[in-house]
């Protein structure tokens, strides 16, 4: 049982990209292991994180990749990007140069990931709401003129972080199966 003599249909890679201190670490602690820590350096380093689950009655395996702090030197490396089908861009809500920083970060993954990769825009951080910076109408109006998923999530609540992934996972998978 367990993982051992799990047939893997599909290997999804995903990664999450945006500014330092905008919540990636945490968004894939809460989805992988559902955790979350306050003192979030403690994994600095780990370059991706695995879950496996059914979409569609296939097992997917989905290998999330975080950039353990390259983006603060601005040296996320093209390594980075190969290969991944999907991209989760996070902004953190109450940051309004996190959200304007987007467009960058959006220009540096088209010119690195191919072009039919699913992309979502995450406003991580909504637990901080009396704190907010960006409104949810800026936010979708950058989503739809790109083209991208949004959602709002926090990974301190748990809240729309498994709906997030699944949504993107999910999109994935429509489009290659
Ligand atoms: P990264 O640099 O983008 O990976 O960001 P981290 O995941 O390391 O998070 C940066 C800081 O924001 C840490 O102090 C986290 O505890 C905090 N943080 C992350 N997600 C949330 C969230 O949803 N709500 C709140 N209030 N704080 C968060």
């Amino acid at each position: 049982y367990g993982e051992y003599n799990q047939k893997i249909d599909y290997v999804f890679k995903v990664v999450l990209i945006g500014d330092s201190a905008v919540g990636k670490t945490q968004l894939l602690a809460r989805f992988a292991k559902n955790q979350f820590s306050v003192d979030s350096k403690a994994t600095i380093g780990v370059e991706f994180q695995t879950k496996t689950l059914i979409i569609d009655n296939k097992t997917v395996k989905a290998q999330i990749w975080d950039t353990a702090g390259q983006e603060r030197y601005r040296a996320v490396t093209s390594a980075y990007y190969r290969g991944a089908v999907g991209a989760m861009l996070v902004y953190d809500m109450t940051k309004r140069q996190s959200f304007d920083n987007m467009a960058k970060w959006l220009e540096e993954l088209r010119g690195h990931a191919d072009k039919n990769i699913v992309v979502m825009l995450i406003g991580n951080k909504c637990d901080l709401g009396t704190l907010r910076a960006v409104p949810t109408e800026d936010a979708e109006e950058f989503a739809q003129r790109e083209n991208l998923f949004f959602m709002e999530t926090s990974a301190l609540e748990s809240t729309n972080v498994e709906t997030a992934f699944l949504t993107i996972l999910t999109e994935i998978y429509r489009l290659i199966s």
